[in-house]
């Protein structure tokens, strides 16, 4: 197994408000780690922590072994080994579907148009969107916006994935054909770590669980199961008992 990300005592701080103090994270190759934790725990601010979004206090991330330094000259090496899709899909209105998607890979990996393009359709085609191909972003529904979001990840070839709670914004409706394509991908052996706040598909999906509160990493387990019976922690009890209605 090797590392893909690797976070040594990584330390955020807003002004006089720590964030995330001390993490201490390895995802391994192929691994999925699901993130949960209340609302303002500092998930967030942790995944743009690692593609370098965000400059870090103390620590260190490493990338596919080399350190993430927003003021680095790799920095844009490194954003490329890291796909990430947020809660809220932006993607071009003015440029379709398919236009959104070559986007990156042309620009940035001087990939050739047709060769984009034929990449582009073979992606919508396994997330059930070929058809949707010369859609403009606003004839799509929530969902099917999303799926376009992740194919554009995808299409970068990153070495892993990150998703900031990415069905928070849907409608119920669309929520399952998202977390669908993720549980696809998860299955077919792709690197990802996920925020989320459905509890049933981080169940389904995790390797590891860890559970984040106020800027700590509170309990952290590769006993998925276990812990949704049983969490050890109080913190992640009282947590979890906030979905019991689920
Ligand atoms: P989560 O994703 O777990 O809800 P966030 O990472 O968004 O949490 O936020 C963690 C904390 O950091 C919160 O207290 C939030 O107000 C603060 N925060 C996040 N982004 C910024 C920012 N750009 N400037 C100042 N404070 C921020
Ligand atoms: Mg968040």
């Amino acid at each position: 197994m090797s590392e893909l990300v690797k976070v040594e005592h990584l330390h955020k701080e807003f002004g006089k408000n720590v964030v995330l103090k001390d993490i201490n994270l390895s995802v391994e190759k192929g691994e999925v780690v699901v993130i949960i934790g209340p609302s303002g725990c500092g998930k967030s601010t942790f995944l743009r922590c690692l593609n370098g979004l965000e400059g870090i206090e103390g620590g260190i991330v490493y990338v596919d072994g080399l350190p993430v330094e927003p003021e680095s000259k790799d920095i844009y090496k490194i954003r490329q080994k890291i796909g990430m899709v947020f809660q809220y899909y932006e993607l071009f209105p003015h440029k379709t579907v398919i236009e959104n998607i070559i986007l990156s890979p042309m620009k940035v990996q001087k990939r050739n148009r047709d060769d984009a393009v034929r990449e582009a359709i073979e992606l919508l085609d396994k997330v059930g969107l070929a058809d949707k191909k010369d859609y403009y972003p606003r004839q799509l529904s929530g969902g099917q916006k999303q799926r376009v979001a992740i194919v554009r990840a995808l299409i970068m070839h990153p070495d892993v994935l990150l998703f900031d709670e990415v069905t928070a914004a849907l409608d119920p409706e669309m929520v399952h054909e998202v977390l669908q394509t993720m549980l696809e991908l998860a299955k077919n052996g792709s690197t990802m770590i996920i925020v989320t706040h459905e509890m049933a598909f981080a169940k389904a999906v995790a390797d590891r669980i860890v559970f984040f509160d106020q800027g700590d990493i509170v309990e952290e387990t590769t006993d998925v199961k276990g812990f949704f019976e049983e969490p050890s922690t109080e913190r992640a009890k009282k947590f979890l008992k906030t979905f019991a209605y689920e």
